[in-house]
């Protein structure tokens, strides 16, 4: 469910109309709904209601501080993966306290700013950056609070590049090992532990995964409070899927995920964190594109838009599929016709969709890439000098532009010229 509607013949986002978001911001340019970021946030944190929990938004799924803000102010926190999305959630305004860094290979550089800043706690996903944090917080004085990933070697059953939770992948410490990990890790001056943290991938569209880890998560929560570990906190980490088209079975609603959680480790009487970043962002977010040519090809007809793989790179990276829609909606009895959708960037991975069938579209028309909220414009490049997509953010029936579209003079003055030159 989100907030991208037809209204009087024109799709709206809530009650903004796309046609004068296209005039006034230009295209492309991603648009979000404040309405459908809030209802998926309070969707996760009313299915973990009655058991002390922390939803932390994973903000690379779309960083924009705007957007960190909305969710912030519902009482959000916020998983990082870089010391730039620390400072960033920093800037908008999250406090240390609310958020938690996630990633293979934090820098020392990135663990002393969170020390310094804050830091709700550390997910630690191997043993040379537990030594790593533990050196850096003992020479500051301090423990750093710490959960380990394990990788509890389950098939998350999604695509390849972004499944996390097998044993080939390079994520955490494998389960059949923590036990020893977390006897070094009890035993080091600079660390504190509390509790343990697993992420097995994005885009699950099965409960199974998600029960066959927890389940895993809740017996080594048994086992590590045997060894005299105070294990008062779970990270359970995201990747909760969303429905990509319409005609697609629907994955599990937030609810019968909180269901499966109090469930599977309800009963342990520890604090329960989440890390949901597509669920909340994704349908939360369009992209506005405008058709630049119709060509026929050789047996081909092409839509050519001037949104590229530079501005959404998920068609491209994942084989992704977006439903593309007319901003003006079509009418009954519509005639349709079928099209390769894509970019004007030079080369043939700039394709957005292939033999879709599309409502008849000319050149000038407006469509709208649905669900793009999430991975869309935190991937986005100026590959090909063109300008990183503006980003903008909807609230009823008012809008502001989040992120400008840069000029070519900006763009261009970020690179300097050798004196040799
Ligand atoms: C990417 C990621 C998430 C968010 O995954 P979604 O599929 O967007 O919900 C959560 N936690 C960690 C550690 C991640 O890397």
């Amino acid at each position: 469910m989100d907030h991208f509607l037809y209204r009087d013949g024109v799709l709206h986002a809530e009650d903004v109309s796309l046609l004068d978001i296209a005039a006034s911001v230009g295209t492309p340019a991603y648009v979000y709904s404040t309405a459908t970021l809030t209802r998926h946030f309070r969707l996760f944190d009313e299915a973990l209601e009655g058991m002390p929990h922390l939803v932390c938004y994973a903000m690379k799924a779309a960083s924009n501080q705007a957007i960190l803000k909305t969710l912030a102010a519902l009482g959000a926190g916020m998983d990082v993966v870089s010391g730039g999305e620390y400072a960033r959630a920093r800037a908008a305004g999250v406090p240390g306290e609310r958020i938690v860094f996630s990633g293979v290979g934090k820098t020392e550089e990135e663990i002393r700013a969170a020390l310094e800043g804050g830091i709700r706690q550390f997910n630690v996903e191997s043993e040379p950056e537990l030594l790593a944090i533990s050196r850096i917080a003992a020479s500051m004085g301090v423990r750093a609070p710490v959960t380990l990933r394990v990788n509890p070697d389950v098939d998350a059953k999604t695509h390849a590049k972004i499944a996390t939770g097998k044993s080939e992948n390079k994520f955490g410490i494998p389960i059949a090992k923590a036990r020893a990990v977390y006897a070094e890790a009890a035993a080091l001056p600079g660390i504190e532990v509390i509790g343990i943290d697993v992420h097995i991938g994005s885009q699950l569209t099965d409960l199974a995964p998600f029960e066959a880890a927890y389940r895993k998560v809740a017996d080594l929560t048994a086992a590590l409070r045997n060894d005299g570990h105070d294990i008062r906190r779970l990270d359970l980490g995201g990747g909760l899927g969303i429905p990509y088209t319409r005609s697609n079975e629907a994955p599990p609603l937030p609810t019968e995920y909180g269901a499966l959680i109090k469930r599977t480790v309800g009963d342990l009487g520890c604090e329960v964190e989440i890390e949901p970043g597509r669920l909340i962002a994704g349908n939360a977010g369009i992209l506005l594109s405008r058709v630049i040519y119709v060509k026929e090809g050789e047996g081909r007809r092409f839509l050519i838009l001037d949104a590229a793989m530079n501005d959404l790179i998920r068609p491209a990276m994942y084989d992704a599929w977006h439903d593309i829609v007319p901003v003006i909606e079509p009418q009954p009895g519509h005639e349709r016709t079928v099209y390769d959708i894509v970019g004007p960037v030079c080369e043939s991975g700039d394709t957005f969709a292939k033999s879709r069938e599309m409502p008849e579209l000319k050149a000038g028309d407006l469509v709208a890439f649905r669900s793009a909220g999430a991975y869309g414009a935190v991937m986005s490049s100026e590959y090909n000098t063109r300008p990183l997509v503006p980003e903008v953010l909807v609230k009823d029936d008012h809008h502001a532009v989040i992120r400008a579209r840069p000029s070519f003079d900006e763009i261009i003055s970020r690179d300097t010229v050798p004196e040799w030159l």
